[in-house]
């Protein structure tokens, strides 16, 4: 390549560098490099050092303690199979989101590349639920149609799926101040309220049982979930701030308002989930402190985002957070590890 060509390819290349946006970007969203959202790429990455598979974890202690006429209580047993009656659904209803409304709109080729390999994740989950269902011997049709049944279960599906069926409008693009509003919007009741709120007293459910070293297998999957999803909350709420950043416009005070008392009003939703989940508590956990649980998850969104807590409450479960701390955790319950990772450090922030 002469000097002049150089220049030229210099030139178009610092080009595409500034018309590089999460949305409203460039037309070409095939060419990975030059990378601008390097959070895109670090997640993408870490992604894979964490890759995992739900049939490696045996179910074998989970089956002879379900089995067991003493090992679980019925209302441990109903936990378990609301919080699947939950998920089986809840997963499917995020991946169909990233890909029918959230892929075709984003124009940063890092992102979209990220978004592929959340979407895996996300039958990942699915498949674990469903393999969590077929070890225990659960009712299939029991759990998987519960999102229709369950008030609880139901509200917080609709209230997320609010937006969607606008934006799978075929007529809908951004570009305009009220779609892109829109769309970041729906961003933000995936990735930080369905995946960053609705989660969470199912996890700190699900999670309280490996204290006691029960269901192990379940509670192991359920720590890998929680990893995955809390690496796709970060990169939701990366993705927002950077698109925020790059049309400051959309973030106006009314916006601002508008995504805080939502935020709270899924914090009392997922309140009324937790009750229903544990009408009188499990394994030491007072169904009331998931009130205080529930908004502490809340705040710690909303500073994510960059706005103000909205209730101040104190973590309950401060053990949550060494649960994310999977070698700490799998040498103390002395399970199997299984590791696709050679070496560094599964780092994420703690958000618990
Ligand atoms: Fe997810």
């Amino acid at each position: 390549m002469n000097a002049n060509a150089n220049a030229n390819f210099n030139t178009l290349y610092a080009q595409q560098v500034n018309e590089r946006r999460v949305i409203n970007g460039q037309d070409d969203v095939v060419q990975l490099y030059p990378i601008v959202h390097q959070f895109a790429w670090d997640a993408y990455m870490a992604g894979n050092a964490n890759h995992w598979l739900p049939n490696e974890i045996s179910m074998q202690k989970d089956i002879e303690q379900w089995r067991s006429s003493t090992a679980l209580t019925d209302d441990e047993r109903h936990v378990v199979k609301l919080a699947l009656g939950f998920f089986t659904t809840a997963d499917s209803i995020v991946a169909n989101n990233l890909v029918l409304c959230c892929y075709k709109h984003v124009t940063s080729p890092e992102c979209r590349l990220y978004l592929l390999r959340q979407a895996y994740e996300e039958a990942i989950h699915t498949h674990a639920y469903q393999y969590i269902v077929e070890s225990l011997g659960l009712n299939e049709a029991e759990i998987f149609s519960m999102y229709k049944r369950i008030d609880a279960i139901y509200d917080k599906d609709n209230f997320v799926t609010e937006l969607v069926q606008q934006i799978l409008d075929p007529d809908f693009k951004t570009g305009t101040f009220e779609n892109d509003q829109l769309f970041l919007e729906n961003l933000i009741d995936f990735y930080v309220i369905m995946e960053g709120v609705f989660f969470y007293a199912s996890f700190a459910a699900m999670l309280s049982f490996r204290r006691r070293n029960l269901l192990p297998g379940t509670a192991e999957q359920f720590q890998y979930i929680m990893r995955d999803e809390s690496m796709h909350m970060n990169f939701g709420i990366d993705m927002i701030n950077q698109i925020k950043r790059e049309q400051p416009e959309l973030w106006t005070d009314i916006f601002q308002k508008r995504i805080t008392n939502k935020i709270a009003r899924a914090a009392a939703l997922e309140e009324a989930y937790a009750h229903e989940l544990m009408p009188r508590g499990i394994l030491g956990l007072n169904a009331d402190s998931f009130k205080d649980y529930t908004q502490y998850v809340a705040d710690r969104r909303l500073v994510g985002l960059g706005l103000p807590v909205k209730f101040g409450s104190q973590n309950p479960f401060p053990w949550m957070s060494e649960m994310i701390d999977l070698t700490k955790s799998k040498n103390f319950f002395e399970t199997r590890v299984t590791e696709y990772q050679t070496g560094g450090a599964l780092e994420w922030d703690e958000d618990f």
